[in-house]
């Protein structure tokens, strides 16, 4: 196929790549978004599969098969509450390829010097320190979120200056890939180097901030596959490389601006090392917890004119957004104004909560992101709170020694009553007690999300009928 066609499509499939990420941006648009970036990356395959360059299609034939197979199964298999750490493991997957791809051309071209120029020499050595940071950083990305290994951060004396160190070596082992790129083993010194610097990276990091974490390997593996794409001379791969690179680092800063942190503190914070807030669960919820029933909350409702719901990580796990979704249209039906409160983190991974509520038919219109939202609640009668609780946890605002001081959370507490739905007194992902469970004008329901709605229903309905 003539290079001009080659270029033409990759022009195309990029032009795609790049509407698609804009409809990605709106839920209403998203799906025709996620489409237009699959028809776009079919085209770069197929292009670059007819390339001329290619001598034999069996093993590539291979790896196709065997990796949509096991593509396909972790797709349908994956829990939603584990989407991060499945996004962990790709990241990782796009870094290693890089990494290996970058070293298969740089043993290839070996053959002839002529082709070691300054572009393909550093591009290498670039693909080949990115990719091994990216691998192994997010496999302990991943062996944190899956609970392999312990969530907390790990931190030693010297740690800085040993992460200082190895990256010193990694540069040092970089420079010398572009003087002597005739040995290949120079090349995979870099590859262990960058390797022990991933997981040194990522050790220290721990808690909640493991998403901003992740968000950043993304961007990585971004980088690691535009630097092969300069290894290898192809156009796709260096703009679909810096799409990713940059929409990874947006998404990373949207996070870390939701969270209240600069990214140094999140790199090397080495937040939730130990528990640092002051309060303690016991001092916090002696005597001062009000446990209500499902009952008691219709009857709050049936007389509520504005209803304000905040999911968190619990809907997704107990999987309530059907219920949540029906307890709405019930409310809606009796005239009651029903409109949800969307933390940026609530969850485990960005937009969470607005998949699963968009999977419900929820109205885009009724979810308000904090900023809206949050003025609002003073003029709320109930605020239901449904597995969420350090998006919505006070001490963010009142203990500076708090490990989410700073974050901005949704203002329930500001509500006239707020109910909150959660099977025990247990923290959330930062590991902290919540003020908010003691407040005069908090309920407890103690119960599954999802059943706990039910039941709500059901009473309202009894009342309904009753009445
Ligand atoms: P939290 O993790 O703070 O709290 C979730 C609560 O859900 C728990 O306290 C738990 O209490 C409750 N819960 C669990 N299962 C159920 C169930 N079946 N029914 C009812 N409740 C249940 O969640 P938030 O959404 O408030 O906050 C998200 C946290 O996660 C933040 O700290 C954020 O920084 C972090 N994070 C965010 C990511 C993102 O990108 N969105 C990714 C990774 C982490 P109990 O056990 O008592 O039921």
């Amino acid at each position: 196929m003539p290079q001009w066609i080659v270029n033409l499509a990759y022009l195309l499939a990029s032009a795609l790549f790049i509407f698609g990420l804009k409809l990605l941006s709106h839920p209403r648009t998203a799906v025709r978004g996620n489409l237009l970036g699959a028809v776009g990356m079919l085209i770069a395959i197929v292009v670059t599969l007819l390339d001329q360059r290619i001598l034999r299609y069996d093993m590539i034939l291979l790896g196709l098969v065997v990796g949509s197979a096991v593509g396909a199964l972790l797709a349908l298999k994956i829990h939603m509450t584990a989407m991060p750490q499945m996004v962990a493991l790709l990241n990782g997957f796009g870094g290693a390829a890089s990494l290996l791809v970058a070293g298969a051309a740089l043993i290839e071209a070996q053959a002839d010097p002529a082709t070691l120029t300054g572009q393909f020499k550093v591009a290498t050595a670039a693909s080949g320190l990115i990719g091994a940071v990216t691998f192994w950083g997010s496999l302990v990305a991943f062996a944190k979120l899956q609970e392999l290994i312990p969530g907390e951060a790990v931190v030693f004396r010297g740690q800085h200056l040993v992460n200082g160190l190895v990256l010193a070596i990694s540069l040092a082992l970089c420079g010398w890939v572009v003087a002597r790129p005739e040995e290949t083993a120079i090349y995979w010194g870099l590859a262990a180097a960058g390797s022990v610097l991933g997981v040194l990276a990522t050790i220290p990091i721990g808690g909640a901030d493991m998403p901003v974490v992740i968000s950043l390997l993304n961007s990585y593996s971004g980088l690691a596959a535009a630097a092969t794409g300069f290894v290898l001379n192809n156009n796709m791969l260096i703009i679909a490389g810096s799409l990713v690179g940059a929409s990874g680092i947006i998404l990373t800063r949207i996070m870390c601006h939701a969270m209240n942190r600069s990214l140094t503190n999140v790199l090397f914070g080495g937040f939730g090392a130990q528990p640092v807030s002051a309060a303690s669960a016991e001092s916090v919820y002696a005597g001062k917890v009000k446990a209500t029933s499902p009952e008691e909350v219709a009857m709050l409702l049936e007389t509520a004119r504005r209803v304000v719901i905040v999911p968190g990580y619990g809907m997704a796990v107990s999987q309530a957004q059907h219920a949540v979704q029906a307890l709405a249209n019930l409310l809606k039906s009796r005239g009651t104004e029903v409109l949800y409160g969307i933390h940026p983190v609530a969850g485990r991974m960005p937009g969470h909560m607005n998949v699963l509520l968009a999977e419900a038919d929820v109205p885009y219109e009724d979810l308000k992101e904090m900023e809206e939202i949050n003025p609002l609640l003073k003029q709320t009668d109930v605020a239901i709170v449904i597995g969420a609780n350090d998006v919505v946890n006070p001490l963010a605002r009142t203990d500076p020694k708090s490990p989410i001081a700073g974050m901005p959370i949704i203002d329930v507490d500001q509500a006239r009553t707020v109910v909150v739905i959660k099977r025990s007194l247990s923290p959330g992902f930062a590991g902290i007690p919540n003020p908010l469970f003691a407040a005069p004008n908090t309920l407890m329901l103690f119960a599954d999300g999802k059943k706990a709605i039910n039941e709500i229903i059901r009473s309202l309905q009894e009342a309904t009928v009753a009445a």
